[in-house]
């Protein structure tokens, strides 16, 4: 099993890349965001809890999201590998990710990761808002603290996987097709 993550600032681009990414190279999208989303949609309990910090531009607690991506590895198995889109998010979650995947002799495969400055972020953010509706896209505030969220948690995983060697980036800033040909011509070597 090939285990990629899929890494980079909120608007990046991710889950547009991730569509095109899965299909060439038969892999599972595991979005936690999109599994939180799940929850909050159904009412459940943990939907509950994760929607208020979601709404802050807050990380929910890791054993939450370290539980969704635990059972989605020992669920799926008729596919090449799996792609993590917004799962490590920080230093803890990335230890433990090593862990799950010791357990059966597997390691992180590869890292790509999206770049795109702040000034971006918020204009790509804002152009989804318009059209996906996602309740954390709507406030100014909630966007300024899930960049800052993202500066002071996500981003030093950036050494954390340059320093195994894992770390792979490409520049966010082309076309949908520049930037995917781009991740397929990186992906290709592994
Ligand atoms: P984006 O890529 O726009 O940041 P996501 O859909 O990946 O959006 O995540 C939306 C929200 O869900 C995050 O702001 C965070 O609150 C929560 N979330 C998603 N993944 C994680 C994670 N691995 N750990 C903690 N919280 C998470």
């Amino acid at each position: 099993m090939k285990y990629f993550i899929l890494f980079g600032p909120p608007g990046a681009g991710k889950g547009t890349q991730a569509t095109a990414m899965v299909e060439k190279y038969n892999l599972r999208h595991i979005s936690t965001g999109a599994l939180l989303r799940k929850e909050i949609a159904a009412g459940s309990e943990l939907g509950l809890k994760a929607k208020a910090l979601i709404d802050a531009g807050e990380l929910v607690p890791d054993e939450i999201v370290e539980g969704m991506i635990e059972s989605e590895f020992r669920t799926v198995k008729d596919v090449a590998g799996f792609l993590l889109d917004g799962f490590p998010r920080n230093t803890t979650q990335a230890e433990h990710l090593d862990a799950i995947l010791a357990k059966t002799d597997d390691n992180v495969t590869s890292v790509v990761s999206i770049m795109i400055p702040d000034g971006t972020i918020k204009e790509r953010i804002r152009h989804r808002a318009a059209i996906e509706g996602r309740a954390d896209d709507a406030s100014e505030e909630t966007i300024n603290n899930r960049i800052a969220t993202y500066h002071d948690k996500t981003e030093p995983l950036v050494d954390y996987y340059k320093k195994s060697g894992k770390y792979n980036e490409v520049d966010g800033l082309g076309t949908i097709e520049e930037v995917r040909d781009k991740i397929f011509s990186l992906m290709d070597r592994f």
